[in-house]
């Protein structure tokens, strides 16, 4: 689903399956788990538009140990979007050097471009739609940029969020998938906390979970905050009581 437009008749019913207590229930154990057992990283310290952007523009394709490094060099040669316009491509890359994905880096100085050309001092838009108007911003990183540094009520939904949300509300549907992926856009919006506040801690824990304990290679659901309203959880319970194990 876009998070621009209203919900197609399926996305209302996928959603409506799904009972208000037990999305506020999902939401308070994952809040208070990351609470307790986030990770320290850079880009969580600030509310810059700026830093936080540079960071979700790195951790596209990209493990989050590997990026530490690169983004506090890269935010020390370009500490704003201002010095990244007024660089030469060349300079830009060669901060960008070993990172990889190198349309990042040139989408990154073309978004800088337009940004200042538009206006003085350059600020990003708070909005997820404006920020998807520009240069190499998707819907995701749109929805991580509104909520990390403006804390606006935004869905985003990357595939650890994608594989979470799947196995907790909905282990039936194909991963990967187009349908899936647009029902599961929908049900992150209607999971969203009422604050901004409470909408940046939902998002990093959605994050934080799908990278640290429902991950790709191994469901941990013996130490996961959110087991007890986790569908896959339930199906694996019983199926090991049947003598039957997995996870999808
Ligand atoms: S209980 Fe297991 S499958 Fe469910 S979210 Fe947690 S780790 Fe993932």
């Amino acid at each position: 689903m876009s998070p621009a437009r209203a919900p197609r008749p399926d996305e209302r019913r996928f959603v409506a399956r799904v009972a208000p207590e037990r999305r506020r229930d999902f939401s308070r154990r994952l809040r208070r788990w990351f609470d307790r057992a986030s990770r320290d990283l850079p880009w969580r310290r600030t509310r810059d538009p700026y830093r936080i952007l540079v960071s979700e523009l790195m951790l596209q394709q990209t493990q989050v140990d590997r990026v530490v490094g690169f983004y506090e060099r890269f935010l020390d040669r370009f500490p704003s979007l201002e010095h990244v316009a007024a660089a030469p491509p060349t300079r830009v890359l060669e901060a960008w050097d070993g990172l990889g994905y190198y349309a990042r880096a040139r989408n990154l100085r073309a978004l800088a471009v337009q940004v200042v050309a538009e206006g003085s001092p350059a600020r990003l838009p708070e909005e997820p739609e404006a920020l998807r108007a520009l240069p190499g911003v998707g819907p995701y990183t749109a929805g991580a940029v509104a909520s990390f540094a403006f804390e606006r009520r935004a869905p985003l939904v990357d595939t650890n969020v994608e594989r979470v949300l799947r196995r907790v509300f909905a282990p039936r549907l194909v991963p990967k998938a187009p349908r899936t992926h647009r029902l599961l856009w929908a049900l992150a919006e209607a999971l969203l906390p009422r604050t901004g506040r409470a909408t940046w801690t939902h998002n990093q824990a959605l994050m934080e979970l799908g990278a640290l304990v429902c991950t790709a290679r191994v469901a941990h659901c013996e130490r996961c905050p959110v087991r007890a309203c986790c569908d896959t959880a339930r199906a694996q319970g019983k199926r090991s009581r049947a003598g039957v194990a997995g996870a999808g």
